[in-house]
């Protein structure tokens, strides 16, 4: 048997782990870090989706506050997980891991419309995709692109890559005393409204058996060693 638990994984990554130590933006050194795990994965044979966020650049609802169209807002945030998915892309390609962009806007210049089909046919002749431009729709999260991509291209789970290490009874950046949970239940996650994606998103998987596992994906080797021994790292939902 493999030494890993996964054949074909959908990766999340907020937009804010791309922008590192910056509030804003991308650090580029960040993307190539995580690039490099990515490719650590890759060499063995497991296949990679990537959904990635855009809360790094622009978040449609924090300008409807201030005015902005909600609607226009969210666009601006879907064409910003284009720019993160091409910013990754290239650092991907760069260490020669094969890697397509598909997007649900149109964009044909830079990505590959999002084609079920072909994007399982990538998969399967070990071509990462990132599939960028969340749902394609207004008023939707990345995290809910996730959630659908995921069970569209029957991955075996989502690994949602965050800059903490697992689901916390209370947020650890203000309460030290914030208790890690190593596994739950979708049930436990919905009951006591634990952050671990949209509710849509939460839905989404619960219905389709689709476990999720959040990592810090900043911590080295994070990926690699969570594919290994799943019940060690970061907390498991299912
Ligand atoms: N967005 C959207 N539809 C989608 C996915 C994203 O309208 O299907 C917009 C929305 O404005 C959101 C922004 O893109 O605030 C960035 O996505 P998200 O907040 O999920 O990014 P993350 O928190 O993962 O960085």
């Amino acid at each position: 048997m493999s030494t890993f638990h996964y054949k074909r994984v959908l990766i999340k990554l907020s937009g804010e782990v791309l922008s590192g130590k910056k509030e804003f933006g991308i650090e580029y050194s960040v993307v190539t870090s995580l690039a490099k795990q990515i490719k650590e994965i890759h060499k063995e044979k497991i296949e990679i989706g990537i959904v990635i966020g855009a809360g790094n650049i622009f978040r449609g609802v924090s300008t409807e506050e201030e005015g902005m169209d909600r609607v226009s807002g969210d666009y601006i945030g879907m064409m910003g997980t284009i720019m993160n998915s091409v910013a990754l892309q290239n650092e991907l390609e760069k260490i020669d891991c094969d890697t397509r962009v598909m997007s649900a806007l149109s964009i044909r210049q830079l990505a590959e419309p999002y084609i079920r089909r072909r994007a399982t046919r990538h998969l399967e002749k070990f071509r990462i995709v990132i599939f960028a431009g969340g749902t394609g729709n207004p008023y939707f999260t990345t995290d809910t692109a996730a959630a659908l991509r995921a069970i569209e291209i029957n991955a075996d789970i989502i690994i949602k890559g965050t800059k903490v290490d697992g689901v916390y009874d209370s947020d650890p950046n203000i309460n030290n005393n914030a208790i890690k949970h190593d596994s739950l239940t979708y049930k436990q996650v919905i009951d006591h409204e634990l952050k671990v994606m949209d509710m849509t998103a939460i839905t989404l998987c619960k219905e389709n058996n689709l476990p999720i596992s959040v990592i810090d994906i900043n911590r080295k080797n994070n990926l690699l060693n969570f594919l290994i021994s799943p019940s060690k790292i970061g907390t498991i939902i299912k």
